[in-house]
C-alpha cells in the first residue's frame, strides 16, 4: 500500500521530538492517556442525550496492556474514537492550537528541546518510544474500523480494519525501540516503571485506568506441618487493577483532608523528607475559579542555587498535569514555594509564551502571591519559632527579593524580613524592632560585619550601645543593600552606627564637638595628608568611648559594599573595579592616644605621622578591613612601644 506522507511542518515535529532526550520520553504515556481520556469525555457526553450508546459513567475506561515477548505496550479506551478521515486529519498533521507557536519557539532556539517535557505535544510524542505506531479505532456510530500504522517520518498507512470488538473506541499499540546504550525503552513494558508513571502523571485522570499487576497471595500446599496442619506457601498472580486514585487531594474538601494528609502528599510529590513548614489550600470560584494547595517548605533544597532547581507551581488541568514547573505562577521571590494549581480554564497544549500573555493566569500568579504573603505573615505573628525555621532556608530570598526589584517589592517583603539584634541575640522581625524602641529614640540602628561577636565589640556602636538602643547586626553580603532598599520601616529611618549624625547627641554636646574640630583642624589636616590619599577625611567623633578611633566611611558606598564588591569582582567579571569607599578616620578626642597625638604633632611631626599611621592601622582592624601594608605597620607599633 502507498504510503502517505505528513504535512512538513509535522515531519519537522517528528524530528525533533524522536531526538529529544531520554527523560522527557516518558511524557508519551500521559499524552496518550489524556487523549483517551478526553475521548471517553466526549462519548460520555453524548451518553447522557443518546441511550444508543449503551454504556453507563462506570463503565468507561482505560486499559494499559505491557506485552514483553513482543515488546508492544497498548493503551484503549472505549471512548468516541476516530473515523477514517478523523484518522487522516488528526494523526497526519500537527497544526493545532499550540503547534505553530510550538514551531516558533523551536525555530527560536532550536537547541532548548526542553519544551517536549513541558508541554503537552500529543500523539506524536509516542514516536519518541516507538518505532512503528498502530492506531486502530471505530468511531461511535459506524460500523466498521480503521487501523492506522506508520513507523514515523515517512509517512503512515490508513485502510479498513476488521474489529473483533463491538463498540466505539481506539487501541494504540507501541512497538518500542530497540534499547541502546544510554536508552533503555524496555523499561516502558516494567509493572512499576509503568504504574509510577501513572501515578506520576495521570494519577488524578478522573477515568479509571486499568492494567495487569503481579500480586502475592498465600495458599495451602498439599505437604503437612508436624501438627497436621497444611502447609502454606507463597504465589505470585495477576490482577487487573486501577492505578489512578482518581480524586486529587486539592479537589478534596477540606473537612476531609487532615495537615498530615497534605504533609504525606507534599513529600511524596516533591521528594523532601522533611515536613512542609505549612500548606496552604485556595478554592477560588467567580471570574476565575481554580484551586490550589501550596507548600512552603522548611528546609532549603540541596540544589535551591544552583541552575538545577527548577522554580514554579504544577500545573493540572482536568486531573491532568500540563505542566510541571510553571513558574509564571510565582513570584521569584517566592520561587521556593512548591504546590499544584488547577484549573478547568487551562488548555492542555497552551506553550509557555501563550502562558505568559494568559490573563486569567496573571490573576492566579497575584491572589497566589497574596496568599504567600499573608500565610507567611501569620506563622510571623503566631509561630515565630516556626518562622525562624522557614527563615533561616529562605530568608535569603526574601532579602534578594527587596534588593533585586530595586524597592518594587518593598511593600510585599519587608515586614517579614528579620535581622540579628544585639539585643535579644537572634532574629527578631523589623516590626517588633520598631515596637522596642522607646520614644526618644530617632532611627532603627545597624552595623555590618562579618559576626555578631566581632559587632558586639564594634567601637563605633559604643555610643548607641550606652543609650540601651538596639542594633541590628547584619552578617550577610545581601544585608546592606535591602537596607538601602528599604530605606525606612514604619517610618523610621535606618541609621548605620558608622554614620556621622546618630541622633544621639544634644545640640551642646554638637557644639562641643564643632569647636573641638576648629582647635585641632591643622592636626586633623596634617593626619589626613600623613596618610597620604588613603583617608577622605580625619575627625572628632562622640561616637567613641573606650577606643582611640574607629574607621567609617562618607557617601554612598560602605565600608561593607566595598567589601562584597570585591568579592563579587573575583567571582565574575565586568563588576565595576572602582567601588571603593571614600575612608573617614574618627578619633577620640578624649582618649590618651589623642593627646600623644597631639603632642607629638606640636613637638615632632616625624612621630606624629607615625601615630597617625598607627591609629588608621588601628581602625582597619578593628573594621575587619585587611591592613595594606602589614609588615609596616608592625615595624611602626614596634619602633613606638619599644624605641
Ligand atoms: P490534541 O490532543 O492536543 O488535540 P493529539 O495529537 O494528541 O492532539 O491528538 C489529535 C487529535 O486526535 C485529538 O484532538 C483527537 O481528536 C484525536 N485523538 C487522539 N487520540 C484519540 C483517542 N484515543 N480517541 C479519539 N480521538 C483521539
Amino acid at each position: 500500500m502507498a504510503k502517505k506522507q505528513f504535512k512538513s511542518e509535522s515531519k519537522r515535529l517528528l524530528d525533533l521530538m524522536v531526538n529529544s532526550i531520554y527523560t522527557h520520553k516518558e511524557i508519551f504515556l500521559r499524552e496518550l492517556i489524556s487523549n483517551a481520556s478526553d475521548a471517553i469525555d466526549k462519548l460520555c457526553y453524548i451518553s447522557l442525550t443518546d441511550d444508543k450508546v449503551g454504556l453507563s459513567r462506570e463503565d468507561f475506561k482505560i486499559t494499559i496492556k505491557a506485552d514483553k515477548e513482543n515488546r508492544t505496550l497498548t493503551i484503549s479506551d472505549n471512548g468516541v474514537g476516530m473515523t477514517a478521515k478523523e484518522l487522516e486529519a488528526n494523526l497526519g498533521v500537527i497544526a493545532k492550537s499550540g503547534s505553530l507557536q510550538f514551531k516558533q519557539d523551536m525555530e527560536d532556539k532550536p537547541e532548548d528541546i526542553d519544551i517536549i517535557g513541558q508541554f503537552g505535544v500529543g500523539f506524536y510524542s509516542a514516536f519518541m518510544v516507538a518505532s512503528r505506531v498502530t492506531v486502530t479505532s471505530r468511531a461511535y456510530g459506524e460500523d466498521g474500523a480503521n487501523k492506522w500504522v506508520s513507523e514515523g517520518s515517512d509517512g503512515y498507512t490508513l485502510e479498513p480494519f476488521e474489529c473483533p470488538h463491538e463498540g466505539a473506541g481506539t487501541e494504540i499499540v507501541i512497538e518500542l525501540k530497540e534499547d541502546v546504550e544510554d536508552e533503555k525503552y524496555s523499561d516502558y513494558l516494567a509493572e512499576h516503571k509503568l504504574q509510577s508513571l501513572i501515578k506520576k502523571y495521570s494519577d488524578y485522570v478522573h477515568w479509571p485506568i486499568f492494567m495487569d499487576v503481579t500480586k502475592s497471595r498465600q495458599v495451602e500446599t498439599d505437604e503437612l506441618d508436624d501438627d497436621g496442619n497444611k502447609k502454606k506457601t507463597w504465589e505470585d498472580y495477576t490482577e487487573t487493577d486501577v492505578i489512578n486514585s482518581r480524586i486529587p487531594i486539592w479537589q478534596r474538601p477540606k473537612s476531609e483532608v487532615t495537615d498530615e494528609d497534605c504533609a504525606e502528599f507534599y513529600k511524596e510529590k516533591f521528594f523532601d523528607h522533611t515536613e512542609p513548614t505549612t500548606v496552604i489550600r485556595v478554592s477560588a470560584e467567580g471570574l476565575v475559579s481554580y484551586q490550589a494547595m501550596l507548600f512552603i517548605p522548611a528546609a532549603q533544597p540541596y540544589d535551591y542555587f544552583s541552575r538545577e532547581y527548577k522554580a514554579g507551581l504544577q500545573l493540572y488541568s482536568s486531573g491532568i498535569m500540563i505542566m510541571e514547573h510553571c513558574a509564571d505562577l510565582l513570584p521569584e521571590h517566592f520561587r521556593f514555594v512548591r504546590g499544584i494549581v488547577e484549573s478547568p480554564d487551562f488548555s492542555l497544549n497552551i506553550s509557555r509564551e501563550m502562558l505568559q500573555h494568559d490573563r486569567q493566569l496573571k490573576v492566579i500568579a497575584t491572589n497566589i502571591e497574596k496568599k504567600v504573603k499573608a500565610e507567611l505573615k501569620k506563622l510571623m505573628d503566631e509561630d515565630i519559632e516556626k518562622y525562624e525555621t522557614f527563615y533561616k532556608a529562605f530568608g535569603i530570598q526574601l532579602k534578594y527579593g527587596i534588593a533585586n526589584g530595586f524597592g518594587m517589592n518593598r511593600d510585599m517583603l519587608a515586614d517579614l524580613i528579620m535581622f540579628y539584634s544585639s539585643k535579644a541575640g537572634k532574629l527578631i522581625p523589623l516590626t517588633e524592632y520598631v515596637k522596642n524602641m522607646p520614644e526618644e529614640q530617632k532611627y532603627i540602628y545597624y552595623a555590618s560585619g562579618d559576626n555578631a561577636a566581632l559587632l558586639d565589640k564594634l567601637p563605633q556602636a559604643e555610643q548607641v550601645r550606652e543609650k540601651g538602643y538596639e542594633i541590628f547586626y547584619l552578617t550577610e553580603e545581601i544585608d546592606e543593600f535591602v537596607i538601602r532598599m528599604l530605606r525606612n520601616f514604619e517610618e523610621k529611618e535606618f541609621r548605620s552606627v558608622n554614620d556621622e549624625e546618630l541622633g544621639l547627641e544634644s545640640d551642646e554636646d554638637k557644639k562641643e564637638t564643632e569647636r573641638q574640630e576648629t582647635e585641632n583642624k591643622d592636626l586633623l589636616e596634617f593626619v589626613k595628608e600623613s596618610l597620604d590619599g588613603k583617608i577622605a577625611s580625619a575627625r572628632l567623633s562622640q561616637k567613641l568611648k573606650s577606643h582611640p578611633c574607629c574607621l567609617a566611611a562618607q557617601g554612598e558606598i560602605s565600608l561593607e559594599m566595598e567589601k562584597y564588591f570585591k568579592a563579587m569582582q573575583g567571582r565574575q567579571e565586568g563588576m565595576p573595579g572602582d567601588m571603593r569607599a571614600e575612608r573617614v578616620l574618627e578619633l577620640n578626642a578624649g582618649h590618651s592616644s589623642f593627646a600623644a597625638l597631639k603632642s607629638a604633632f606640636e613637638s615632632d611631626k616625624e612621630k606624629a605621622a607615625k601615630y597617625a599611621k598607627v591609629l588608621y592601622g588601628q581602625a582597619l582592624l578593628m573594621a575587619s578591613v585587611p591592613l595594606e601594608d602589614p609588615a609596616e605597620f608592625s615595624s611602626l607599633v614596634g619602633e613606638l612601644l619599644f624605641g
